[in-house]
């Protein structure tokens, strides 16, 4: 038994499992995602949604849903690489769907009772399938994954409190600088690279790499909070 494993009851009155909230990992490759083929028995069961559950009391969403991609389907968090968050926000619950990116071939396995199946599905083929219904209202949000998101932070910045919020709970996507994009998701987690008096440079090699914010001063972190 967990902190978190309870239900409750959100603002619009639906039953949630989950007292503190849930977390899923989405985890997707070359235009395929990992889904989970729920066991008939649980709640709205024998349906395909993502390897997920309860956030304990001290857990953020992005530990909680690796601790359930682990424990649901044998996924390694060394093979995933977190790209951001979208949250379902219920007033009162939320679920947080953390999409990420598979940094190696990995495969899949339904690792405890929740699960019949885990396995990779083609992204054209999702609609199709008989989904859970929180994911399927997510669906739209998350198929479009953006590019991973790189903060270069220059020497006056570095040690500013605020990184580690941004590193931790993400850069929120409407706070974005012109010409970055978030796709349907909340916020994006950033890769902090220490760029020292060099930002300008560093920032231009990471351009290959994916999107780079580049922040020079703690304003800059500010802005983005
Ligand atoms: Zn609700």
């Amino acid at each position: 038994m967990s902190s978190g494993d309870g239900w409750t009851t959100c603002a619009a009155g639906h039953r949630h499992w989950g007292l503190f909230g849930a977390a899923g990992l989405l985890l997707v490759g070359e235009d395929r995602v990992v889904l989970q083929h729920r066991a008939p028995w649980t709640h709205q069961g024998d349906t395909w949604g993502i390897p997920g559950g309860a956030r304990d009391s001290h857990e953020d969403a992005v530990t909680a849903a690796l601790r359930e991609a682990r424990e649901e389907a044998r996924l390694a968090a060394a093979d995933i690489d977190p790209i951001g968050t979208y949250v379902d926000d219920h007033q009162g619950w939320s679920y947080t769907t953390v999409v990420a990116r598979a940094v190696r071939p990995v495969r899949p396995v339904a690792a405890n009772a929740e699960s019949v199946t885990v396995r990779w599905h083609s992204v054209a083929d999702v609609a199709g399938l008989p989904l859970h219904p929180g994911f399927a209202s997510a669906w739209h949000r998350l198929r479009d994954v953006p590019p991973p998101l790189f903060l270069v932070v220059g020497e006056a910045a570095a040690g500013d409190p605020l990184l580690t919020r941004l590193r931790e709970t993400g850069v929120a996507t409407d706070r974005l600088p012109a010409g970055l994009v978030g796709g349907g998701l909340t916020r994006l987690l950033p890769h902090v690279v220490h760029a020292g008096h060099r930002a300008a440079s560093v920032a231009r090699d990471y351009a290959g790499r994916g999107q780079v914010l580049l922040a020079h001063e703690p304003a800059d972190l500010r802005s983005l909070v």
